[in-house]
């Protein structure tokens, strides 16, 4: 997800654009009901949603139930809405029900184009006059719901319900809420064999970084989470779901990191990431962790933000217990927040990271070798 962020921090500039909508061929032009439709749509995208304000485009139903209530609009970064110009692929009515298609691109300087996502919409009227709804809250009618305790779990009918694994998922919630202080809240979930059936669900037919091996993969966002590959059980994303809102004044290293000691990253633990970290940088000694924030991906499995983060906030919980690393968790947003909060808690200065997270991801893959071993026996 970060490479995805780095092409569309690009992007930021596009905003000159405007909101331009162009049609590719819309059958029944000349149709009333069409008519409304590519109003509405038009509209709405002119209506800055990238502001998430109330909106009269939008349904009011969707509006009440959640905060943010366009789910694509969170998709890309800085928005869905950050100024590409979108071209209508078609406007599709069954029954009561329209469905819009639109691609978000633009036209490169050799004249390809850059594509940005195939978005689809719904167009349904409420009081009698057509308002635009989520695809999710249409197409997540097909698909089966199970609620076991506070999780609704939404999955393909191909899917075999785990309860055990749910069960798990509502026992990793309840603790995780007990030692941070919070209210376990509901919230959807859904899952799949692979991610992009659920953004399919969700209305996306392509975005940008779309394709590659098949692996794990998750969103969380305010009240929903999004996980491919794990089944019932994606508790990285959970976390985030639950402990998040409830400690706005963190770093993203702090957030990625407690969130993979608790919940692993990419369908594995916090150890297997540390054990793999290790022996990549003993090869690399040119590797500068003094700067560490600067580092993005070791690889396509393991990224800094999940493994030294995670490192950072394990050796913060295992000197202070969960009160430390709640007061880590509102340590500040900015860089230097972060190495401060290093300093303050594990009296590490930012010039001595380098030999302190060398050193320590040393020690803890011989502990992981050495449980592993009597594990064995
Ligand atoms: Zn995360």
């Amino acid at each position: 997800m970060k490479l995805l962020q780095i092409i569309i921090l690009l992007f930021l500039n596009f905003q000159a654009f405007g909101q331009k909508v162009t049609y590719n061929h819309i059958v029944d032009t000349a149709d009333v009901e069409t008519k409304k439709v590519m109003m509405l749509f038009e509209n709405y995208l002119a209506s800055n949603p990238h502001n998430k304000g109330k909106n009269e485009f939008w349904n009011i139903e969707e509006q009440q139930k959640h905060k943010n209530y366009d789910f694509l609009e969170s998709e890309f970064q800085p928005s869905l809405y950050m100024g590409f110009p979108v071209h209508v692929l078609s406007v599709k009515f069954r029954n009561e029900i329209c469905q819009i298609k639109a691609q978000f691109s633009y036209c490169k300087a050799d004249g390809s184009p850059y594509v940005l996502a195939i978005a689809n919409y719904i167009a349904k009227k409420e009081y009698r006059k057509f308002k635009l709804f989520n695809a999710l809250t249409v197409n997540k009618q097909t698909w089966n719901c199970t609620t076991v305790g506070v999780v609704d779990f939404y999955y393909p009918t191909y899917h075999k319900f785990d309860y055990q694994k749910a069960q798990k998922l509502n026992n990793f919630i309840s603790e995780t809420c007990n030692n941070f202080g919070v209210k376990p809240k509901a919230f959807e979930y859904y899952l799949a064999d692979d991610y992009d059936e659920i953004q399919v669900l969700k209305g996306l037919d392509y975005y940008i970084g779309m394709g590659g091996q098949s692996k794990p993969s998750g969103k969380a966002t305010d009240d929903k989470v999004y996980c491919g590959g794990l089944g019932e059980y994606y508790p990285h994303e959970v976390f985030h779901v639950q402990i998040d809102e409830h400690f706005p004044n963190k770093h993203f290293w702090v957030s990625e990191g407690v969130a993979t000691l608790l919940g692993g990253s990419r369908g594995k633990s916090l150890d297997w990431h540390i054990k793999r970290t290790n022996l990549y940088l003993q090869k690399h000694p040119e590797i500068d962790l003094n700067n560490m924030l600067k580092l993005t991906n070791l690889d396509g499995e393991t990224s800094y933000h999940y493994v030294l983060g995670g490192l950072i906030a394990k050796k913060i919980l295992d000197k202070g217990g969960w009160s430390l690393l709640k007061e880590f968790m509102s340590s500040g947003t900015t860089d230097e927040d972060y190495y401060n909060a290093i300093e303050k808690y594990l009296e590490i200065n930012k010039t001595e990271l380098n030999d302190f997270v060398r050193e320590q991801l040393e020690i803890e893959s011989k502990k992981i070798t050495v449980a592993n071993n009597v594990y064995k026996k």
